[in-house]
């Protein structure tokens, strides 16, 4: 996996209509994007099979699923399974954002139960990590997301391809401040050898806009970036993917 990575997570946000006009757009866009960059954007599930019926077949930008349970199918009112969302058109699947984990008391357990379902259908995990403040202040950033890594991951084969993104939480979302490169180096050098044996790629995410984007993706080991709040524009992803 060679290409640099850049996608964008629209949470809980979007309409139906705002999801086509946007992947719309993307698909207009796309010809004149950088040919090393690898597009991916991740709907609502709502919107999972709309945005890939908008882009072109030949697009090579992928879409991915927010969450996935992990069985296969049965009851479990709210959820939804990866065949479903491979179904819908998704070829990633995020798993174990710290929204998740903290307000959905998504354990390492399920994460890694999340990781062996989506590899088993052959989708692509983008696993997140990233640690609290208090962790940060107290200096234990790289050994926290080591165990992270290593946890999802348990007993996946060696070569098996796979995303994880550098996410601190206290560079995310309204009230995040981004991570300077500094914060970043350790983190992923430490993500990068809890994964060694894995044909594994590491992005960041944390507020990142078209400003810091470059000096983010400058930083040794990170190979994309996970964008939210910046990229649920169109203009604004774009402008990200022009500078990566
Ligand atoms: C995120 O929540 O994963 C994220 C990267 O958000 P933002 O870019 O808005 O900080």
């Amino acid at each position: 996996m060679t290409s640099t990575w850049v996608g964008t997570s629209w949470k809980m946000t979007k309409t139906l209509a705002e999801a086509r006009a946007f992947a719309r757009g993307l698909a207009a866009a796309e010809p004149a994007l950088p040919a090393e960059v690898q597009p991916f954007v991740i709907p609502p599930a709502t919107a999972l099979a709309a945005v890939r019926a908008e882009l072109p077949a030949s697009s090579r930008v992928l879409v991915g699923a927010q969450d996935a349970h992990w069985e296969d199918a049965g009851p479990w009112t709210g959820e939804v399974s990866v065949p479903q969302v491979a179904d819908a058109g998704a070829r990633l699947v995020e798993i174990g954002h710290s929204e998740r984990r903290e307000a959905f008391g998504e354990t390492d357990e399920r994460i890694r139960l999340k990781v062996h379902a989506t590899l088993r259908h052959s989708l692509v995990p983008l696993v997140c990590v990233g640690e609290p403040a208090a962790v940060r202040a107290a200096g234990g950033q790289a050994a926290y997301v080591a165990a992270q890594t290593r946890a999802a991951f348990d007993g996946v084969a060696a070569g098996t391809r796979v995303l994880v993104a550098y996410e601190p939480v206290w560079a995310i979302g309204e009230g995040g401040r981004p991570a300077t490169p500094d914060d970043v180096e350790a983190p992923v050098a430490a993500i990068r050898a809890a994964t060694a044996d894995l044909d594994a790629h590491v992005l960041y995410g944390g507020s990142v806009d078209g400003e810091n984007a470059p000096a983010l993706l400058d930083v040794p080991g990170v190979g994309g970036l996970f964008v939210g709040r910046a990229a649920w524009d169109l203009a604004g992803f774009l402008t990200i993917l022009r500078v990566a």
